[in-house]
């Protein structure tokens, strides 16, 4: 049984990193290439249209937002332009921050607002 090489850790750690980089962007690039093929070069939000000269510009949308989730008959998958793609995802967080508001944190604001007061009232916090 050989002893592995331990001064080699470190580049061993960083072909790793750079491997699974890469298993990521060939991944991207595969279902991008899928949806690109199942779908019309259109944006399902705007209706803009795309060719090849401004494809880069047309990107692939998770509809459960899991950019593991790449069933092959594309029904995961929306051809959304740039700009209504980051509306979509910012439409999200918004949803999120919505239902993450409750009476709770709503407490907790009024809590850090006494706080505030109080330091305004007495500044050298005695
Ligand atoms: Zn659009
Ligand atoms: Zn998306």
């Amino acid at each position: 049984m050989a002893k592995k090489d331990t001064q080699s850790t470190g580049s061993k750690l960083d072909q790793v990193v750079a491997e699974a980089r890469r298993a990521r962007d060939e991944r991207e690039k595969g279902y991008r290439e899928q949806a690109l093929k199942l779908y019309p070069w259109i944006c399902g939000r705007c209706g803009r249209e795309f060719g090849l000269r401004n494809l880069q510009e047309l990107t692939v949308h998770h509809k459960n937002h899991n950019h593991d989730d790449n069933p092959s008959d594309g029904s995961n998958w929306e051809l959304l332009c740039l700009y209504c793609h980051d509306e979509e995802h910012a439409r999200q967080v918004r949803l999120n921050k919505t239902a993450a508001a409750g009476p709770e944190n709503q407490g907790s604001t009024f809590k850090a607002f006494a706080g505030l007061e109080s330091l305004l009232k007495n500044p050298k916090g005695e």
